[in-house]
């Protein structure tokens, strides 16, 4: 799952940022709670935050889903996620 990276028309997507983080984390949620894998493709630390929370308060196990990022964007934030253990 990934928050498309080119600009759309305002019939086929959110034109607003804001609005494009808000429905990417609620789908995720709602695939997870629906007991579905998830491979969740983002570089965005405080999405990954709110999942990883997520994950947790909701008893999700850890081999439901997986974070994806592109090589070379983030690695620090490649480390700090394969540093607990997901
Ligand atoms: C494995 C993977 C595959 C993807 N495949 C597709 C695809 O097939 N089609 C598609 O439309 N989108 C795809 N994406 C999404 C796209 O590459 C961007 O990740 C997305 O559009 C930007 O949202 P973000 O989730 O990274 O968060 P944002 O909040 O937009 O960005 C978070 C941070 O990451 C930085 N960042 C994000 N993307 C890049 C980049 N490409 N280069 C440098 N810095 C970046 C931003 O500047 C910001 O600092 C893919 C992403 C990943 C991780």
């Amino acid at each position: 799952m990934v928050k498309g990276a080119y600009k759309e028309f305002s019939e086929v997507a959110f034109p607003k940022k804001a609005d494009v983080d808000k429905n990417y984390e609620k789908i995720i949620k709602t695939h997870l709670l629906n007991g579905n894998y998830a491979g969740i493709a983002t570089h965005d630390d405080k999405i990954v935050d709110k999942i990883i929370q997520f994950t947790q308060k909701h008893y999700i196990p850890k081999n439901q889903f997986e974070f994806q990022m592109l090589y070379g964007i983030r690695s620090d934030s490649t480390k700090a996620i394969s540093c607990t253990g997901i």
